[in-house]
C-alpha cells in the first residue's frame, strides 16, 4: 500500500465514522418528534384538525368526495387499516358516522359529544359555525395532552382558524337583522342548524324529515307546502341538492313558477371550496334574497 493511498483510506474512513456517529445522534432526535395521526369522517372536520395541528402531524378524512352520501357510506377493510393507526378519531356523531365506532380506533372525539347533541336530535352539527369552534378549542385541549411541548402553539392555531370562521357569524348576523322570524320551507333538515340562527322558522319540519329518511312525504304534507308556496307564505325554500327526489323537483319546479327563491345546499363540502367559502356562498344567497325585498 502507498503512503498517499493509506492517507486516502484514513480520510475516507474517518468520514464514514463521522456519517455513523451524526446519524447515531440524528435518530432518537427523530424519533422523540413524534407526529400525531389524525383521521376524520368528514372532510370539513379534517380541515379543523390540520388547522388545529399544524405541523405536529398528519390528518387523513375518510369520506372526501361530494358524491358520496354520509349517510350511505360503507366502511372498507382499507377504511378499518387506517382508523386503527390513527391516535385520534374525529367523527360528527349524533348517529351520522357511528359506524367510525366499531373499526378499534385508539381514541374517538366526536362533534355531537363536544355540542351536547344526543342522538335522534339534527344530527348536520357542521351547519352551525359554532360548532368548528368548540371542536378546535376541543382539538387542542386534546392535542396538548398527547404533546405537552405544542401545547401552546395548538392553542394558537385554534385561536387563529375560529378568527376565519368570524366571516360567518358575521354573515349570520347580518342576515337576523332582516329575517323577522319569517317561515321558510326545507328539503331536507341539512340547512337547519344555519337558517335557526339567521331567526327564520321552518314551516314544513314533518316533510323534511321524511326526505331526510329516504321516504316520500305525506300527501297532506306536500299540499301544505305547495298551499304555502302559492300563497307565498314562505320567504324561499332550501333545496339539498345531492337528494334527486322527484317530490322536490316538482316543489322547485313550483317555486319557479310562483316566484319564491330556491336557495341551494350541499350536504357535503364541494370539491372546489373549504368550510368558510362553502358555506358564505350559501349565505350570500340569502343576502342578495334579503336585498331585493
Ligand atoms: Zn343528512
Amino acid at each position: 500500500m502507498s503512503k498517499k493511498f493509506r492517507q486516502l483510506l484514513l480520510t475516507v474512513s474517518s468520514l464514514l465514522l463521522t456519517v455513523i456517529f451524526l446519524g447515531a445522534f440524528q435518530t432518537p432526535l427523530k424519533a422523540s418528534s413524534s407526529q400525531i395521526n389524525v383521521v376524520t369522517t368528514l372532510d370539513f372536520y379534517g380541515e379543523t384538525a390540520k388547522a388545529v395541528l399544524g405541523d405536529h402531524g398528519t390528518v387523513t378524512s375518510l369520506i372526501t368526495s361530494p358524491n358520496v352520501d354520509p349517510h350511505d357510506f360503507e366502511p372498507t377493510t382499507k377504511t378499518a387499516k387506517t382508523v386503527a393507526k390513527a391516535d385520534l378519531v374525529v367523527y360528527n356523531g349524533a348517529g351520522y358516522d357511528n359506524w367510525v365506532k366499531k373499526l378499534n380506533g385508539k381514541k374517538y372525539l366526536s362533534a355531537a359529544s363536544v355540542m351536547k347533541t344526543k342522538d335522534g336530535a339534527n344530527e348536520h352539527l357542521w351547519y352551525d359555525p359554532q360548532t368548528m369552534a368548540k371542536l378546535a378549542d376541543r382539538l387542542a385541549t386534546e392535542f396538548g395532552k398527547m404533546q405537552p411541548q405544542n401545547k401552546a402553539s395548538f392553542k394558537q392555531n385554534a385561536t387563529k382558524y375560529k378568527k376565519s370562521l368570524a366571516k360567518l357569524t358575521k354573515m349570520l348576523d347580518k342576515i337576523k337583522q332582516n329575517s323577522n322570524n319569517q317561515k321558510v320551507a326545507v328539503s331536507e333538515p341539512v340547512f337547519d342548524y344555519s337558517l335557526n340562527k339567521m331567526g327564520y322558522q321552518i314551516a314544513n319540519k314533518h316533510f323534511a324529515k321524511a326526505t331526510e329518511e329516504g321516504s316520500d312525504p305525506s300527501y297532506s304534507d306536500i299540499k301544505k307546502l305547495q298551499d304555502d308556496i302559492k300563497n307565498k307564505k314562505i320567504s324561499f325554500f332550501v333545496q339539498n341538492t345531492q337528494s334527486d327526489s322527484s317530490v322536490i323537483k316538482n316543489i322547485v319546479k313550483l317555486c319557479h313558477k310562483n316566484k319564491i327563491p330556491v336557495v341551494k345546499v350541499t350536504e357535503t363540502l364541494p370539491k372546489d371550496k373549504n368550510y368558510v367559502s362553502w358555506l358564505s356562498s350559501e349565505y350570500q344567497a340569502i343576502l342578495d334574497i334579503q336585498q331585493k325585498k
